[in-house]
């Protein structure tokens, strides 16, 4: 077993300076130390994604799981991907309507099913299969995130506005995870499907890197996302810091913005932004714990 570990962070690219983050700041700030130390005490670095991301899907501060606000059609529909780059194997959920906590029902994909993405009621088949909690009364269980007000969440002329929750980890055993969740964009139109469910391009995690990936889905998907941050490094042996900034100058060039987290095998870690803030924390048995919005 080595000794290091590390966990980082995010919920979502994009931070309005007029709001008021402290209770966000203070989750993150909680739940990267609970994450550091389950590391430590030597949990796998997959469990301790899933985990992360699922209670901040739980907390209803970001826009993923309670947070998530309805799409075009009044309906909440969630997507979430998880990798275990150990094993590197996938699971995901995309357009899933009623799920309570999208990156548990990832997880069960990656787990009992020879595939990598359930869709629509299909996923929800799936989840209700594996007795997964449900949402049983959509206005009691879902809230806007912090600071979203409704009339937001209709207002796709004006900008996409979007959020997401993300984690990786590196485990004792040098193992390494990504799970990634979303909401998606406010007021989305129904069945719209963006980056985060798709492994290799809004989450993706091998032997070298894991990396989860935030901001306006489409560009990322245009710019070939969290897997050529991957091949950056394996192939053109870029730092990464370099491919992370890569990624993100050619997300700038399809007209998005965003940002990622992404942690490699020996420790090192990017968490680089080109969006107004990005909310992000780090914690690691070498590192100083970082707990930033802007
Ligand atoms: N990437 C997400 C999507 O396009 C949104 C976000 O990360 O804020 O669905």
């Amino acid at each position: 077993m080595s000794q290091k570990h590390v966990i980082a962070l995010h919920g979502g690219a994009g931070v309005n300076p007029d709001r008021d983050y402290a209770e966000v700041e203070e989750h993150l700030g909680v739940l990267v130390h609970v994450c550091e130390a389950m590391l430590a005490d030597g949990e796998d670095a997959i469990d301790t994604v899933e985990h992360a991301v699922a209670q901040m899907e739980q907390s209803g501060l970001y826009v993923a799981g309670r947070g998530s606000a309805p799409n075009g059609a009044g309906i909440v529909e969630c997507d979430a991907a998880i990798m275990d780059g150990a094993r590197l194997r996938a699971g995901g959920i995309c357009a899933a309507p009623g799920i309570a906590l999208p990156i548990r029902a990832a997880r069960a994909v990656l787990e009992h099913t020879p595939y990598v993405l359930l869709a629509g009621e299909g996923a929800r088949a799936f989840a209700i299969e594996r007795g997964m909690e449900l949402v049983e009364e959509p206005d009691a269980h879902y809230r806007l995130p912090v600071g979203v007000e409704r009339e937001e969440t209709l207002r796709l002329d004006e900008g996409l506005a979007h959020g997401t929750v993300g984690a990786v980890a590196l485990d004792r055993n040098g193992a390494l995870a990504a799970a990634t969740s979303t909401g998606g964009l406010l007021g989305k139109r129904a069945g719209r499907v963006g980056d985060t469910p798709i492994t290799g391009i809004g989450n993706w995690a091998d032997s070298e890197v894991a990396v989860s990936c935030t901001g306006i889905g489409e560009a990322f998907i245009y710019a070939g996302g969290a897997r050529t941050l991957a091949a950056h490094v394996a192939l053109a042996g870029e730092s990464l810091d370099q491919a992370g900034q890569a990624l993100l100058h050619a997300v700038a060039r399809h007209g998005g913005d965003g940002g990622l987290i992404a942690v490699d095998r020996s420790g090192t870690v990017t968490m680089p932004f080109n969006s107004a803030g990005m909310k992000r924390a780090l914690a690691g048995s070498e590192l100083q714990t970082v707990v930033r919005i802007l």
